[in-house]
């Protein structure tokens, strides 16, 4: 099923049922309160190399745009790229 025609709870319910490498590595998908620049930089870097490959990618970043989580990094994207997609969204 394409995950836009899926409800957000379709979407959480797949989301969860799926093997994803965030699930055994939450640490590099979440900072830390006393992250500096360079540590986000690679925690993020690592991340993406993870997002790639992951086959929730599609509805994870459905998900996020959906949802617009505050935190966080989805389907390759920080939180904050996540909200720019969509407010590039409202404005195309
Ligand atoms: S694409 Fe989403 S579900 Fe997959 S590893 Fe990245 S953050 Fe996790």
């Amino acid at each position: 099923m394409d995950p836009r025609e899926m409800t957000n709870r379709q979407l959480g319910d797949v989301l969860l049922a799926t093997t994803r490498p965030c699930a055994s590595s939450p640490e590099l998908f979440f900072a830390t309160d006393d992250e500096t620049e360079s540590a986000r930089r690679m925690r993020e870097q690592a991340a993406s190399v993870l997002c790639a490959e992951c086959p929730a990618r599609r509805l994870c970043f459905e998900y996020a745009t959906r949802t617009e989580p505050e935190h966080g990094f989805w389907a390759g994207c920080t939180a904050e790229e996540i909200r720019m997609f969509n407010q590039l969204g409202e404005v195309a």
